[in-house]
């Protein structure tokens, strides 16, 4: 294990045994004395990674019947734009729950296809809470959530109950915990939070979407044109996709989504404990909408700030710093940070309140 304790909030950190086998395909992939980097994504071998990556995000998800599976480039910023231009209908209108710069970011590409409806926000309280209690209405043609607010560290814990097609970008929760693919018409995910290295996205489309013509689709943006090309239809970013497919591994290997949301729940408890227990801490984000995979949270008293991050330092912690527009600190506990990692940063919390308490 690296002695750095990774809070990196993405890029962020990946499984050891992963990043080895991934370095090891740059030089000689497969046996074949090519490495993985210099071979034809039309290749059997790599057809191979792309098919097992596809179907491991079927398989460790447990996706229905009628779900399509892609992996494409442009992060979740362009799945934004994707996502409006597949799920746009007749009413061209789209919904947005902003909950935070990313969701916010998503209403603003929304704009760029129809009408982009903010149907509730959380800004007034720079996002430290999910807005509940609105309303939607069937006009909308989708409604779109962010399930993790990676900045601001709250969580969606719950969907409305609407007929109205809910679109999700997952980017920083997706393979963290169980969730009901069939509540949803369009996922999208940046892998480079949970999944694998940054480069590609996976989408997760219903069959449906794939049917409407509401708005002409540029060639690139239309989600059809991916499926119909088993996501090959341009060369895809085949390092993060066989990166991507070595995670999924991974986490099947040691107990898919079962194991990793125990772990994850217990990540989470050990951190939201000593933020609240520690009187030298305060959480940042509504406690009932607290994230799982971002603790947001701050010191109580900023004349302790200089000891508290040279203990950081000390002791290896890496990448805890808070996002500019929240300050303080972020614990990011994606899957492959260990449950050790976290004891290691509860113990320096604790051990500034001996010193400072
Ligand atoms: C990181 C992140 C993004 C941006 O992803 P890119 O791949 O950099 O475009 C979007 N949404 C959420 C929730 C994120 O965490």
């Amino acid at each position: 294990m690296s002695k750095v304790h990774n809070y990196s909030a993405g890029p962020c950190i990946l499984p050891q045994e992963v990043m080895k086998e991934a370095a090891a395909s740059i030089l000689n992939f497969n046996d074949l004395d090519l490495s993985l980097i210099e071979i034809s994504h039309r290749s059997k071998d790599f057809i191979d990674v792309m098919e097992e990556a596809r179907s491991l995000v079927k398989e460790i998800l447990e996706i229905p019947n009628g779900y399509q599976v892609l992996f494409l480039q442009g992060g979740a910023s362009l799945g934004f734009l994707t996502a409006a231009y597949n799920m746009m209908g007749a009413n061209k209108t789209g919904g947005y729950l902003v909950t935070g710069a990313w969701a916010k970011k998503a209403a603003k590409e929304g704009g760029f296809v129809g009408n982009s409806k903010i149907i509730a926000s959380s800004e007034d309280k720079n996002f430290n809470y999910i807005p509940k209690n609105y309303s939607l209405d069937n006009s909308l043609d989708y409604f779109h959530v962010t399930s993790n607010n990676t900045i601001f560290g709250t969580q969606l814990k719950s969907l409305p109950e609407t007929n109205v097609p809910i679109v999700c970008d997952m980017s920083s929760d997706i393979f963290s915990k169980k969730v009901n693919i069939s509540n949803y018409d369009l996922i999208y995910a940046g892998a480079q939070k949970n999944m694998g290295p940054a480069g590609t996205t996976l989408y997760i489309v219903k069959d449906s979407v794939l049917e409407s013509n509401a708005v002409p689709i540029p060639t690139m943006l239309n989600l059809k044109t991916h499926v119909d090309k088993d996501s090959m239809f341009n060369t895809p970013p085949v390092f993060a996709i066989y990166t991507s497919m070595l995670t999924l591994r991974w986490l099947k290997k040691n107990g898919g989504i079962d194991w990793i949301e125990k772990l994850n729940q217990s990540k989470a408890d050990l951190i939201y404990n000593e933020v609240d227990r520690n009187s030298l801490f305060t959480g940042t984000a509504n406690v009932e909408d607290r994230s799982n995979m971002n603790a947001t949270f701050d010191l109580t008293n900023q004349d302790v700030k200089t000891e508290f991050d040279q203990l950081l330092a000390e002791n290896n912690i890496s990448g805890l710093k808070g996002h500019r527009s929240v300050g303080g600190y972020r614990a990011s506990m994606y899957n492959a940070l260990p449950l050790e990692s976290v004891e290691v940063l509860v113990n320096s919390m604790k051990e500034l309140e001996n010193k400072k308490g």
